[in-house]
């Protein structure tokens, strides 16, 4: 049995929930997606500005994920995640739980995108307590706290 179901998300269009409670650790779905390497991405205008379902295997590849098969691809962004990216292996990644997840509860995992001069183009919607508004990884959100500050 699946572990996850897809649902219509509160966070963003289609998202995937838990089908059953999810103790911590377990890992739920497999990232599944075509590999690429750097360069392809560089020449293909197809990765010109979408980001958001490619993700880096290392100095080389990247996992394009950006097909129907890979369910994974509907998660969304959250500042408060449930769920975080394993790639023991460097060419297989999974989606694991953070913590403990209830049945029916939304997935989410941090999309970890770095703060640039674009940042604004992804807006996050998580409404979690922390959310800063938009989708950057946890360990640049400081760099958009100082900014609302200042
Ligand atoms: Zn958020």
């Amino acid at each position: 049995m699946k572990a996850y179901k897809i649902i219509q998300s509160n966070i963003h269009r289609n998202g995937l929930c838990a089908a059953h409670d999810i103790k911590k650790g377990k890992r739920i779905i497999e990232y599944k997606g075509k590999k690429i390497t750097n360069k392809q991405a560089d020449e293909d205008s197809k990765y010109g500005y979408d980001i958001t379902y490619l993700f880096i295997l290392n100095k080389k590849y990247l996992l394009d994920g950006d097909f129907k098969f890979n369910k994974a691809r509907l998660i969304n962004h959250s500042c408060n995640p449930k769920c975080e990216v394993l790639d023991e292996s460097k060419s297989k990644i999974w989606i694991t739980a953070m913590r403990d997840i209830k049945k029916n509860e939304e997935l989410s995992y941090d999309y970890g995108f770095s703060f640039d001069s674009d940042y604004k183009d992804h807006i996050c919607k998580c409404r979690s307590k922390n959310c800063v508004g938009f989708i950057v990884r946890e360990g640049s959100r400081w760099r958009l706290k100082k900014q609302a500050n200042s």
